[in-house]
């Protein structure tokens, strides 16, 4: 540190110049995160100095949390569902392990999870000494649900579908995965990082979540398609109960014991991640879910027309392409199989979208 501190304007300055090395959004295609909503940055700012971490001494912003859950559950078709604020998908995938293998006494725990599942399951086996048993995709990137009944046995803890796959927007045969589960009598978790905050809102929904009767958990990311800003996850769960397993006692705070996996934790992202859906209500909602679906409609479209062939036609707004390359000063990302990766994100707009295919045109020429 420095000895003496550095005046304000100097050391604003200096953060200017460094913001200014960030990319702006425009420009990024290959994000699942966007500019906040501003009813989400106004929120935010009110509650900057709230600790979640003790919630006694912040009894409104508590609510605020019980109420996002409420409302998060809600959308599940469980309204009393169990759940908290998390960090983000990483902390609601690791905390759904933790009470899938607290809840079942495996000598060798294992886990079956899709071969197109996030990378934080990785962590989440690494950190719990779980054995990760990957199932095979069919040819359009879901889960191969016939492959499952296989992989399971005495020792499986969980198994794991996702709404929204993050490389191809897919969404895993859940209502199948559930029958399994029930079958196997086995927990059922469902990554919605992604898709929780698109497949509610789409014209034809497939059913997914709590309505499903064996599906025993779900996480859902406000600061993905909720506009929130970061950080703010959740992970909601078939019974509030199966939390008390996660607690460790409190001694010092307002609570005398807490389940979460962070201690302190922001207000401020929760009181906007409750701020946005507030706000927009479900035809809000509905109406930014259809512009990104229409925009990745048109981008596919455009692609195909230039001659970049889809990969995959997607369930959620993320579009895939063979395409090896982009155009300079666009930001698009790859997946493992090598194809062109697009998240149509609101801030991907139609315009922007019109600008990527004329630029991509422009690199034919
Ligand atoms: C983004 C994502 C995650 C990880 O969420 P973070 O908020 O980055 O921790 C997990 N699963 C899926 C399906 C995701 O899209």
């Amino acid at each position: 540190m420095r000895e003496v501190g550095c005046p304000e304007e100097d050391l604003f300055s200096f953060l200017s110049s460094k913001r200014r090395e960030d990319l702006g959004y425009r420009n990024i295609l290959s994000s699942m995160c966007t500019p906040p909503h501003p009813v989400a940055a106004r929120a935010h700012a009110m509650f900057l100095e709230t600790n979640l971490g003790d919630p006694g001494l912040f009894p409104g912003t508590a609510a605020l949390e019980d109420l996002l859950v409420r409302r998060l559950g809600t959308l599940m078709h469980l309204p009393d569902a169990g759940g908290y604020a998390t960090s983000g998908g990483t902390e609601s995938n690791i905390q759904a392990f933790r009470i899938a293998k607290k809840l079942k006494s495996a000598k060798f725990p294992n886990v079956v999870v899709p071969a197109s599942s996030h990378f934080s399951f990785m962590k989440a086996c690494d950190i719990l000494g779980l054995e990760m048993r990957t199932v095979p995709l069919d040819a359009e990137f879901r889960m191969d649900t016939e492959a499952v009944d296989d992989l399971v046995d005495n020792n499986t803890v969980a198994i794991v579908g996702v709404v929204g796959t993050t490389e191809y927007g897919m969404v895993d045969p859940i209502s199948r995965l559930s029958e399994i589960a029930l079958d196997r009598d086995v927990f059922l978790h469902v990554d919605a990082a992604f898709g929780g905050m698109v497949v509610p809102f789409l014209d034809r929904p497939v059913p997914f979540d709590f309505s499903l009767p064996g599906v025993s958990s779900i996480s859902v990311d406000p600061h993905k398609m909720g506009m929130s800003t970061i950080p703010a996850g959740c992970l909601l769960t078939r019974s509030p109960e199966w939390f008390a397993c996660l607690n460790v006692d409190t001694p010092y705070l307002t609570v005398k014991r807490e389940c979460t996996l962070a201690g302190t934790r922001p207000g401020a992202s929760v009181a906007a991640a409750v701020a946005v859906l507030e706000y927009l209500g479900v035809d809000g909602m509905r109406a930014v879910v259809a512009g990104c679906m229409e925009n990745a409609r048109r981008l596919i479209e455009g692609m195909e027309t230039l001659g970049y062939p889809r990969a995959v036609t997607p369930d959620v707004n993320v579009a895939t392409f063979s395409c090896d390359c982009t155009p300079p000063g666009w930001r698009v990302s790859t997946t493992r199989n090598g194809h062109m990766r697009i998240v149509c994100m609101p801030h991907v707009t139609r315009d922007v979208v019109e600008q990527f295919l004329v630029d991509m045109s422009d690199i034919d020429a």
